[in-house]
């Protein structure tokens, strides 16, 4: 008889995104004629950077021509893109990483999600409220966590992120062993300045623990003082490993181009404590459940680091932080408590009253479509996410009627 992962029952069905897209579609049937504006989703809408295109165009010829044609490439990814990664994104800011510290893939979403096989099932989990919800469903899907209960699984540590503590997690009061932080974080769009990340670095040192950290949203930091990866904090390579995306940064959701940053120094226990090499583990890992990224997309992400290509990512970018800052002035012009917007595409907004019933307040008043809070964990309840993924036009539109609907 084949059996289940019983894990897998205690899954609780995302609601968020299905009950959102059910929600638009009766307001579009009570409303046909209504445009409607979706500042929703956390999905780009921009095209690629032009020097992205020309550098795919020149891949797909390569691979046209017998003498150019590649098969199978390496499974962490081709040396000339692991080396643009290392020497643009952390030798050039003084962050001390290796091009086969690094291991290229089609997304941030997979490497988060499976990191955890690394490590044993009865370890401490902790993971911020309100979350990314990939870290959470992984770990329930591995066995470590009990039932869903109140909003919550049994057996996670969630670190709350409210407006009393700045939405950065404190310490944990109770021992924890693998740490997920995200910054520019997903959904409230705060950011981490450079003491505050090294606390936890420390305390992971301390407790032999280990963060996840998660910069998927890195290029939209405009602020110097803050911190673009976790390396460049002191001690940092021994205790955390580092996910970036493309998605973001160059437009790739729909091209997947990812990397994952596992330092040689980067350390976990065996059961008898002996000291085990994290990177030796998770590039076992990759060369055996993934067989590489396609070439031409290799080289269209190679093209981010060209001096076209750095040009243009920076504009997408900031073309995006205007749209934040521009619906984070006005919900704060309106006396909402905000955060997020700047440094980051995502504004979260204190609503003061159910995230759902102010999803359904936007939609109804304003044909705005927006995320509830409450779809990211218990500290969401009150809160919505907008992001800035959209054009100037529709966020300024969308924002007039808003004030006018909330007046
Ligand atoms: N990490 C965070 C925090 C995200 O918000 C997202 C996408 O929305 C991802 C990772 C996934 O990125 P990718 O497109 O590389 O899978």
């Amino acid at each position: 008889m084949i059996r289940i992962n019983e894990h897998f029952l205690k899954l609780q069905a995302s609601y968020l995104f299905a009950n959102i897209a059910k929600r638009v579609e009766e307001y579009q049937v009570r409303h046909p004629e209504k445009e409607m504006i979706r500042l929703g989703i956390g999905d780009v809408t921009h095209a690629l950077p032009p020097a992205c295109i020309a550098a795919l165009h020149q891949a797909v010829d390569e691979m046209a021509r017998e003498d150019a044609f590649r098969g199978y490439g390496p499974e962490q990814g081709y040396a000339f893109l692991r080396e643009a990664i290392a020497r643009h994104d952390f030798q050039s800011r003084g962050a001390d990483v290796d091009a086969d510290e690094i291991f290229v893939s089609d997304g941030a979403k997979c490497d988060t999600g499976n990191i955890q096989e690394l490590f044993a099932t009865d370890i401490r989990v902790a993971v911020p409220d309100p979350v990314y919800p990939v870290y959470v469903d992984t770990n329930v899907m591995a066995g470590r966590t009990g039932l869903y209960q109140d909003g919550g699984y049994e057996g996670l540590v969630y670190l709350a992120c409210t407006e009393a503590n700045g939405y950065i997690p404190q310490l944990p009061a109770e021992p924890v062993d693998l740490i997920y932080l995200c910054f520019p974080n997903n959904p409230t769009g705060a950011t981490i300045t450079r003491e505050q990340l090294q606390t936890w670095v420390d305390y992971a040192r301390a407790h032999k623990a280990l963060i996840l950290y998660d910069a998927a949203y890195e290029a939209f930091i405009r602020d110097d003082r803050l911190p673009r990866s976790i390396y460049e904090v002191a001690g940092a390579r021994e205790v955390a490993i580092e996910f970036r995306s493309f998605s973001k940064t160059a437009g790739f959701t729909g091209t997947r181009c990812a990397y994952t940053v596992v330092p040689k120094a980067c350390t976990a226990y065996g059961h008898d404590g002996r000291p085990v090499a994290v990177r030796d583990l998770w590039n076992r890992r990759h060369a055996t459940k993934f067989n590489g990224v396609s070439y031409p997309v290799q080289r269209a992400a190679e093209a981010v680091y060209s001096p076209e290509g750095q040009a243009q990512v920076k504009q997408l970018a900031d073309g995006y932080l205007k749209n934040a800052a521009f619906v984070r002035r006005a919900f704060s012009a309106m006396g909402f408590d905000c955060v997020g917007g700047d440094n980051s595409p995502y504004v979260w907004i204190n609503g003061r009253r159910d995230s759902w019933a102010f999803f359904d307040l936007l939609l109804d008043k304003a044909g705005v479509v927006c995320t509830p809070g409450a779809g990211f964990g218990r500290c969401g309840q009150t809160y919505i996410r907008i992001s800035g993924f959209n054009s100037f036009a529709n966020v300024q539109k969308a924002m007039t009627r808003i004030q006018a609907a909330l007046q």
